[in-house]
């Protein structure tokens, strides 16, 4: 039955803390979850609540420990080969079971490719609602609710959003957006196994072997410590080859702004900004880009910016660390052949 208007779906006081769910690649535990227990530890203590760690995975039990250094109180660990992989089926099976057990207050996720599939999913199956790509996280006052804040309206408006009458409350959270906590390796918690109760029948789709990772650390922008980015001032798609060039030989990634990735000169997934990726490498070098407000929104808290634009008044270099006025076709051969005698 729908409750009336207005009317809370489920007894919110049976739900009580904060959950984060912590994405793990081939047994590395992925930024954002160390990002997400950093805010999720504010947001916990100020709901005067716990903080939980759900890791998932096959033997993942050592990583519990930097998850209790991180900030969580409490980790539930699911184990079994038939979780190695990520899997849509078996993942979204033990956290809705998980849920129905612990019933938690809050689950914040990554908005990563597995968040933003696992998210809705999960969010679905236990009758909630989710806001999807946050920026940020905090408290609304008032309420004592969790407030997710997202781009609206293709990015045009910041939109607050309040879940009042649905637990838990849900979001995914963009990589990035929080630092993450430093780690206090004193700090311990309750380790908490919990049963599989996936059968073999329940996963439709399975990993029968990954190929190559070959590309991935150039797409990887919300990890990399390096990235390179061009925008329209590259000129022309081939140019792209001194930013890929750079970027390898830095060990980093490539971005793009939107103009580029608009021309068609670099796919979707390499785009920086408010409707694109938020990043926080240690070095951002910006190539032939403006620095308009919506892509600083996606880098502009990297920890040094190195901009090189042709036009001295460029507003990027308001926001550059170091900037260079010149041709990037000049400047970036130059630079390629310095980094290289290092
Ligand atoms: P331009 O603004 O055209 O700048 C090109 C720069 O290159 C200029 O500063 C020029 O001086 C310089 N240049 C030209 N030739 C050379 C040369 N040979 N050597 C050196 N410098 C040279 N943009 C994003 O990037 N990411 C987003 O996520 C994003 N989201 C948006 C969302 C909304 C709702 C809207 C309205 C816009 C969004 N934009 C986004 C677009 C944004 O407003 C800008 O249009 C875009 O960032 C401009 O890209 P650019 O800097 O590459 O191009």
């Amino acid at each position: 039955t729908r409750p009336a208007a207005g009317e809370p779906a489920v007894d919110t006081s049976e739900y009580k803390g904060v959950w984060v769910y912590i994405e793990q690649f081939q047994g590395k535990v992925r930024s954002v979850g160390l990002e997400l227990l950093g805010q999720g530890r504010i947001v916990a203590d100020a709901m005067g609540q716990e903080l939980a760690a759900v890791l998932i995975g096959d033997d993942v039990a050592p990583l519990a420990k930097d998850l209790f250094a991180s900030g969580a109180d409490k980790v539930y660990l699911i184990e079994g080969v038939e979780y190695k992989h990520y899997s849509t089926d078996a993942y979204t099976i033990a956290i809705t079971d998980l849920i129905h057990t612990y019933k938690p207050a809050v689950i914040l996720m990554g908005a990563t490719n597995d968040g933003r599939d696992l998210g809705p999913r999960i969010a679905c199956r236990v009758g909630t609602g989710l806001t999807a790509d946050c920026t940020n996280l905090g408290i609304d006052e008032e309420s004592g609710l969790v407030a997710w804040t997202r781009p609206a309206f293709g990015g045009n408006i910041m939109a607050t959003i309040l879940c009042p009458n649905h637990r838990p409350q849900m979001g995914t959270v963009r990589p990035n957006v929080f630092k993450r906590p430093e780690p206090d390796m004193s700090r311990s918690g309750e380790l908490i196994r919990v049963a599989s109760k996936v059968k073999a029948a329940d996963i439709r789709t399975k990993l029968i072997e990954i190929l190559s990772l070959a590309d991935t650390a150039s797409c990887n922008l919300e990890e990399a410590e390096f990235i390179v980015a061009g925008g329209r001032g590259m000129g022309k798609p081939e140019n792209f080859a001194l930013i890929e060039e750079l970027a390898a030989i830095l060990g980093g990634a490539v971005g793009a702004s939107r103009a580029a990735v608009d021309a068609g000169w670099k796919p979707a997934i390499h785009q920086v900004g408010q409707t694109g990726k938020t990043v926080a490498p240690k070095v951002y070098i910006a190539c032939g880009i403006s620095g308009a407000i919506q892509h600083l929104a996606g880098m502009s808290t990297s920890d040094i910016i190195i901009a090189i634009n042709k036009d001295a008044d460029a507003p990027i270099f308001k926001s550059a660390d170091f900037g260079i006025v010149g041709d990037v076709l000049e400047v970036l051969p130059i630079l390629i052949e310095e980094i290289k005698k290092l």
